[in-house]
């Protein structure tokens, strides 16, 4: 077994401007998804650490971009969750700015990944980003998490149809079935996540 270099990660800072982000160099890989979808139980699987992700559902920090370190001026930002949260109209306009701006201007960039519940995919936000990463030409990467909770044979079929909607989407993105709770589908994660760090 490999070691995991994504278990050095180690929470840097909260930014609520794309100026406050650390110097825009070495790689990064952004991670993405409505609320709820499991988006910090994925981070803190990935990363072997369990209470990594509570740092970005910490009150006040829910509406930032959150960074976490790794080795070698690699990084991992959360980027805020959205979806059926009650915030006002502003708020969202405002979130969505500033993930624009920060998925359009930062050179360090070198993917998105996209976190979905298995059971409910491509969602309005889900399409909305696969949509904006094909625009702007960064990979995508998909998990399709809690796949605890299909059999098998779901799991399967839900993997073909969402990479049937996205190929007719013309969304070049590539995806797995996830889980965070029976640790499946982790190495191939990581994998996939250090290939878009080294690309
Ligand atoms: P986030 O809002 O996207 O960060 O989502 P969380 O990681 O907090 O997860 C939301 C809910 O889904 C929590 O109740 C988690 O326990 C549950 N959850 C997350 N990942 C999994 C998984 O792989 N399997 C199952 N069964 N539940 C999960």
């Amino acid at each position: 077994m490999p070691s995991n270099p994504f278990r050095s990660a180690q929470f840097v800072i909260s930014a609520a401007q794309l100026r406050q982000l650390p110097a825009d160099e070495g790689a990064e890989i952004a991670f993405a998804g409505r609320s709820n979808a499991g988006k910090s139980s994925a981070l803190n699987v990935i990363c072997e650490q369990h209470g990594l992700a509570r740092t970005s559902k910490t009150p006040g920090r829910t509406q930032l971009l959150n960074v976490f370190a790794l080795e070698e001026g690699r990084r991992l930002i959360d980027l805020p969750g959205y979806g059926y949260a009650k915030v006002p109209e502003e708020m969202r306009v405002h979130w969505r700015k500033l993930i624009d701006a920060y998925m359009r201007e930062r050179e360090s960039l070198r993917g998105v990944v996209l976190i979905m519940d298995s059971r409910h995919p491509l969602k309005d936000f889900d399409r909305q980003m696969l949509t904006y990463c094909t625009e702007i030409e960064l990979p995508c990467y998909v998990l399709l998490t809690k796949a605890d909770k299909l059999s098998r044979s779901e799991g399967a079929k839900t993997l073909a149809a969402v990479r049937k909607e996205c190929n007719a989407n013309g969304w070049p993105a590539h995806m797995q079935l996830f889980s965070a709770l029976a640790k499946t589908g982790v190495d191939e994660a990581r994998m996939a996540l250090g290939n878009l760090l080294n690309a």
